[in-house]
């Protein structure tokens, strides 16, 4: 793969200073080599606690974002209540 490829996955990372999930802020960007697989990444990681990854070939989610599984109750919730959660029922 070409460096230039390689270059448009780490800019278009690099270019993320919020979580793509839940618009979380950015805590760090960093080049990290990891062990093994001989292969430097650059690793966004952000307040919500996702992580995503940057290489040569593609843009990797290390970790989650958990705000999806947060929205996921809160929808659920507002679901089985029929419409929007009552005043003071979160
Ligand atoms: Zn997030």
């Amino acid at each position: 793969m070409s460096s230039s490829v390689r270059k448009t996955f780490i800019s278009k990372l690099s270019a993320q200073s919020r979580c793509p999930v839940c618009g979380g802020e950015r805590s760090g960007l960093a080049e990290r080599s990891f062990e093994g697989a001989g292969a430097v990444m650059t690793v966004a990681t952000y307040d919500c606690e996702a992580i995503f990854g940057a290489d040569a070939a593609h843009i990797i989610n290390l970790q989650p974002c958990a705000s999806g599984s947060a929205l996921a109750a809160k929808l659920m919730t507002i679901e089985v209540h029929g419409g929007m959660p009552k005043e003071g029922t979160q």
